[in-house]
C-alpha cells in the first residue's frame, strides 16, 4: 500500500531497478560534450513524490527504505535504462490535412510555385485547417499527442499558424489548450500567427501584422492562451524589417520569442538575437558569423533534422554551433508540409550520424537543452526536484538507444511520476 501523506492525492514511489541511470545532471548549458561526462548511475531506483523526483540512488538502498516505509515499488524488469523524457520544443502538430501529395510532387522535381499552383503548399493546410471543427481539431491533436508520448516525449511544443487570422489562430490555440486539459502530456502552446502573410492580405505584410498587434495579441494575453510568438522571417514570409515592430511589440507585452530563422537565407538568427528570444530554430543556412554571433548570445540553437529530411537539405550546422559554444536543442519541426515524420528520436539519432555528435550533445539537445529553449527548468535531467519523466528502454546500455536509430523504443513512459505506456499507442497517424 502506498504511502499516506498530509495531501491524499500526492504518493511516493520507487520505480527501479535500472540498469544505467543516464541522469545527464551536471551537464552546462552551453558548448560540446563528450560521453566521459555523462554521469551513468549502476543498478538505480528513482524515488518520486507526485509527479517530482525526490531522489536517485542505489537500487537496494532505496528498496529497503520504500519496504520499511511501505512505499510503493513499481519494478521494472532486468535490462532497463532511463533517460530523462523527451521535451519536443517545436512541432506545428495542430492541423488537418494530408501534404502528401505536396511530397510526392516535390520529389518528382515539381517547383515550390508548380506545387502551390496545384493547390498544395502551406495555404492548403491552413483551408483544411479552417475548414476543421474545434472537435476534429482536438481529436487529431490527442492522437498525435498519444504517438509522441508512446515515443518517450513528455513535454511538446505546439504552434498555432494554420489560421491566419484573428479568429482562427484563436480557435487553434483555444484547441491547444483544451487539449491539454485531457492529456498527461505537458503541452506548451505558441502563437505562430506569423507564419506567412496570408492570401486575404494579398502581400500587405505590415497590414496584417498590425492586425495582429490590435485584434490577437491583447486577447492571447487576456486569456492567457500562450506566452510565447513566433515568426517565420524569411525572404517569403516575413522580412526581418516587416517583423521587428511586431516582436517588440509583443516582448514589450511580456510575450516570449522564438524564432523560425535562418531556414533558407541568413537573416532571421540576426533578428533572434537583437530581440532577445529564447531560441533561433531552423539554422540550416547560418554561416560562421550568424554561428559565431548565436553562441556569443543566450539565444538556444534549435536544429530541425525533420525538415531537412522532410524536404531533402542539409542540416543545421549542429557541429559547427557546438564548438562555437552554443546551446543546441533539437526538435522534430513536425508539420504536414516539410516534416511529416514526426519522430524526435530517430532524427535526432541521423542528425549525430550526419554532424558528428556525441550522445551525450544529442541526449542534451532533446533533454534539458530543449527544456531551456522553451524556459523550463524543471525537466530534461533525473535530479531531484525535476519532474519525474522517464522514457525507459529495454536494453542493457544506453548506447544503444542512438544506435538503433529510433527503432529501439521506450518500452515503458514515466510521466509525471506515473508508468504510462500503453500498447495500442505506437504508430497512430
Ligand atoms: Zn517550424
Amino acid at each position: 500500500m502506498a504511502k499516506t501523506h498530509s495531501d491524499p492525492h500526492v504518493t511516493d514511489r520507487l520505480i527501479g531497478p535500472f540498469a544505467q541511470l543516464v541522469t545527464l545532471e551536471g551537464l552546462p548549458l552551453k558548448g560540446s560534450l563528450s560521453d566521459k561526462q555523462l554521469i551513468v548511475q549502476q543498478a538505480a531506483g528513482i524515488r518520486v513524490r507526485g509527479s517530482e523526483i525526490i531522489e536517485t540512488g542505489p537500487f537496494e538502498r532505496l528498496a529497503k527504505a520504500a519496504r520499511a516505509d511501505k512505499t510503493e515499488i513499481a519494478e521494472l524488469p532486468a535490462g532497463s535504462v532511463g533517460i530523462p523524457g523527451f521535451v519536443d520544443a517545436h512541432t506545428h502538430s495542430c492541423f488537418a490535412g494530408s501534404r502528401a501529395k505536396d511530397y510526392a510532387l516535390r520529389n518528382s522535381g515539381s517547383s515550390y510555385l508548380e506545387i502551390a499552383k496545384a493547390g498544395g503548399g502551406i495555404w492548403d493546410s491552413v483551408q483544411q485547417t479552417r475548414k476543421a471543427s474545434p472537435e476534429i481539431l482536438e481529436a487529431l491533436l490527442l492522437k498525435r499527442i498519444r504517438r509522441f508520448l508512446a515515443a518517450g516525449i513528455t513535454t511538446l511544443e505546439v504552434k498555432s499558424g494554420y489560421g491566419l487570422s484573428v479568429s482562427e489562430e484563436l480557435k487553434m490555440l483555444r484547441v491547444i489548450r483544451s487539449a491539454s486539459e485531457k492529456t498527461d502530456m505537458d503541452l506548451v502552446s505558441t502563437c505562430l500567427a506569423a507564419h506567412t502573410c496570408p492570401k486575404d492580405f494579398q502581400g500587405n505584410a505590415q497590414e496584417y501584422l498590425q492586425l495582429l498587434e490590435t485584434e490577437l495579441l491583447p486577447v492571447l494575453a487576456a486569456e492567457g492562451l500562450t506566452s510565447r510568438l513566433d515568426a517565420f522571417v524569411e525572404q517569403s514570409a516575413f522580412t526581418p524589417r516587416e517583423i521587428l515592430p511586431y516582436l517588440r511589440k509583443g516582448k514589450a507585452m511580456g510575450f516570449h520569442l522564438t524564432l523560425h530563422a535562418d531556414q533558407f537565407t541568413a537573416g532571421g538568427s540576426a533578428v533572434a538575437i537583437s530581440c532577445g528570444a529564447l531560441s533561433a530554430d531552423h539554422l540550416e543556412a547560418s554561416g560562421p558569423s550568424e554561428i559565431q554571433a548565436l553562441a556569443k548570445s543566450e539565444v538556444i540553437a534549435t536544429a530541425l533534422p525533420g525538415a531537412s529530411l522532410g524536404l531533402g537539405c542539409g542540416f543545421t550546422p549542429s557541429r559547427a554551433l557546438l564548438d562555437a559554444g552554443a546551446c543546441l536543442a533539437i526538435a522534430s519541426d513536425y508539420n504536414p508540409g516539410s516534416a511529416p515524420m514526426g519522430d524526435l528520436l530517430t532524427q535526432a539519432a541521423l542528425l549525430g550520424t550526419f554532424e558528428k555528435l556525441s550522445n551525450a550533445e544529442v541526449l542534451a539537445g532533446i533533454t534539458f537543452r530543449a527544456a531551456a529553449a522553451l524556459a523550463l527548468k524543471d525537466r530534461g535531467r533525473l535530479v531531484a526536484g525535476h519532474k519525474a519523466d522517464i522514457a525507459i528502454f529495454q536494453t542493457d546500455h544506453y548506447n544503444e538507444i542512438l544506435y538503433h536509430q529510433g527503432q529501439l523504443r521506450p518500452f515503458q513512459v514515466v510521466k509525471n511520476g506515473r508508468l504510462y505506456l500503453s500498447k495500442n499507442d505506437s504508430h497512430d497517424f
